[in-house]
């Protein structure tokens, strides 16, 4: 399949990486954030760097793998490279709720999502949201 990211898809993800301080071509994809993620998500951070190195913005964005992350920061913690997908999660968040967008209201997840995280998943995904 060939991907061909618009100009404004890169330029959304280079202002990520400015507003995160990551640079996401550090990752080599050694797969080790995932391998201690302790969430459980269809979209783990390993796959959402690739995703984000890939130019594949809105998928990153629209992931709900991001509402899982519990922030517990294991993932930056095992990176080799330094890369913290902790941030990048965060920043995603952040612009979910810089747009006003109805995924950042915790009742627009629905029942099923809800009852598949983590507590701790839902409190750290939302404190700044409500
Ligand atoms: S641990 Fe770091 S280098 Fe390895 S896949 Fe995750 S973000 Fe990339
Ligand atoms: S911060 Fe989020 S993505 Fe990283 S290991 Fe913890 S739950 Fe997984």
């Amino acid at each position: 399949m060939l991907i061909r990211p618009s100009h404004q898809d890169h330029e959304a993800i280079r202002e990520l990486e400015l507003a995160t301080g990551e640079t996401l071509s550090d990752c080599y994809q050694c797969g080790k954030c995932t391998a201690g993620c302790p969430a459980s998500m269809n979209t783990p951070p390993s796959v959402l760097i690739r995703k984000l190195k890939l130019g594949l913005y809105q998928q990153a964005l629209d992931s709900e793998s991001i509402w899982s992350c519990m922030a517990c920061l294991t993932c930056s913690e095992r990176c080799p490279k330094d890369v913290s997908p902790a941030a990048i999660i965060e920043g995603l968040k952040l612009i979910h709720l810089r747009e006003l967008d109805p995924r950042a209201d915790v009742g627009a997840l629905g029942q099923e999502f809800l009852a598949q995280s983590t507590q701790q998943a839902v409190v750290s995904g939302f404190r700044k949201f409500i």
